[in-house]
């Protein structure tokens, strides 16, 4: 029998589980010690000031949106190739989203069809969310001068990212930014179970988001002084949106191994691109100013004929190959308010033949040859019968 290999998982160790027991028998289940040392140990991970743990990444997006103002009437554009999580957060902002086309070899976002969809615009956009695709970082640079131009936001959607670095500095020290958003999901990089967190250099934005995360509360001494200890003030509406110490102990732990996680992620591409130069595949472009963190390791088929083959093929084989993403415009909800098929072709047309191989910390060596195997038998079969046909 051999094992089912998805296409991403986690890795938690003894160490992991000791790290959250510990909590689960400390005096704080939430909002406690834990929950603050894992927001340092991101700051020092980031390099950011600034760091607020948060339920999951898509709380993370929403707060982040929130705190920047975003609001009906007002617009935020992302790509559409991203999780739906980076657009519906500025829908439940009340704000309108748009899209920027990607690159048709670096799957993320085009700096340039960014220029020019600025340079045409009606109403230029609030915030702009940059995706690091795959643990790719995009063009920040070029996206910065943009926003310095224009007067935009930029927030990083880095929930692939973690460990990801752009121009030699860890993506998440928002160089090019006003804020970064990273995933814990157990698919990610590092795991948290569930979570998110946001990093900035910007205090006054960063106090923002942690008042947002829970209630919208504040005590400040000025007023418990005057009232007793027990006096809060609500100034704004905000969500419950609080990590808890569980989640955090298990961050920290996880975080401590970054380097080697990372590491190994590099071996398994570089393994990939070796393999897959001998065969009828496309690989993503690398940016030459920064290192991917390798979420994902996605190659592009033929066509979309073949993509469905491959991915039944491997699913048949026990692989659990996946694909990344459905064009968030496609999507029926983003349909009913106005986006069509054809809107964003480049998105469409990578969609169309994108498939993501497995790609994690503990993939074995044995493991990660099973998958190349695969694919070899998958093209010497395919193309002999077309030969043949
Ligand atoms: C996973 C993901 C999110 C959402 O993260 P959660 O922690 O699951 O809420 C947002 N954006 C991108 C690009 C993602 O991959």
């Amino acid at each position: 029998m051999t094992d089912f290999i998805p296409y991403g998982r986690q890795c938690v160790t003894e160490t992991d589980v000791a790290a959250v027991a510990a909590t689960l028998q400390s005096d704080y289940l939430t909002t406690g010690p834990a929950v603050t040392a894992f927001e340092a140990a991101c700051n020092a991970a980031f390099g950011s000031t600034h760091a607020v743990a948060l339920t999951n990444a898509t709380a993370a997006l929403h707060v982040v949106y929130l705190a920047l103002g975003l609001g009906e009437g007002d617009t935020l554009w992302t790509v559409p190739n991203t999780f739906l999580a980076t657009a519906n957060a500025a829908r439940l902002c009340n704000a309108e989203v748009d899209f920027v086309d990607i690159s048709a070899s670096t799957f993320n976002m085009c700096a340039s069809a960014l220029e020019e969809k600025l340079r045409t615009a009606k109403k230029l956009p609030k915030i702009v969310v940059p995706v690091h695709f795959a643990g790719q970082p995009c063009d920040m640079q070029k996206i910065w001068e943009l926003a310095e131009k224009y007067g935009f936001y930029v927030v990083e959607d880095a929930a692939h990212a973690v460990g990801a670095t752009y121009k030699g500095q860890p993506v998440g020290n928002c160089a090019h930014s006003h804020a970064a958003v990273f995933s814990f999901h157990p698919v990610k990089i590092i795991t948290t179970a569930e979570g998110g967190i946001i990093t900035t250099n910007d205090a006054a934005l960063a106090e923002k988001c942690r008042k947002l995360r829970s209630h919208g509360m504040v005590k400040p001494p000025e007023l418990t002084a005057e009232h007793g200890n027990w006096y809060y003030a609500m100034d704004t509406l905000g969500l419950n949106y609080r990590m808890t110490d569980m989640q955090a102990a298990l961050g920290t732990s996880q975080m401590a191994r970054l380097p080697e996680n990372i590491s190994r992620r590099r071996e398994i591409a570089k393994t990939y691109y070796d393999a897959l130069k001998t065969l009828p595949f496309g690989c993503q472009r690398g940016n030459p100013d920064g290192q991917s963190s390798w979420h994902l390791f996605v190659i592009q088929c033929a066509d979309s004929a073949e993509r469905r083959a491959l991915y039944d093929f491997f699913h048949a084989h026990k692989v659990g190959v996946q694909v990344h993403y459905i064009p968030v415009h496609t999507q029926p909800y983003y349909q009913a308010l106005g986006f069509k098929t054809g809107d964003f072709p480049v998105a469409e047309h990578y969609y169309s033949r994108c498939l993501s191989l497995p790609m994690y910390h503990s993939l074995t060596a044995e493991q990660q040859n099973r998958v190349v195997g695969l694919l070899e038998a998958f093209v010497a079969e395919r193309y002999n019968q077309q030969k043949t046909a």
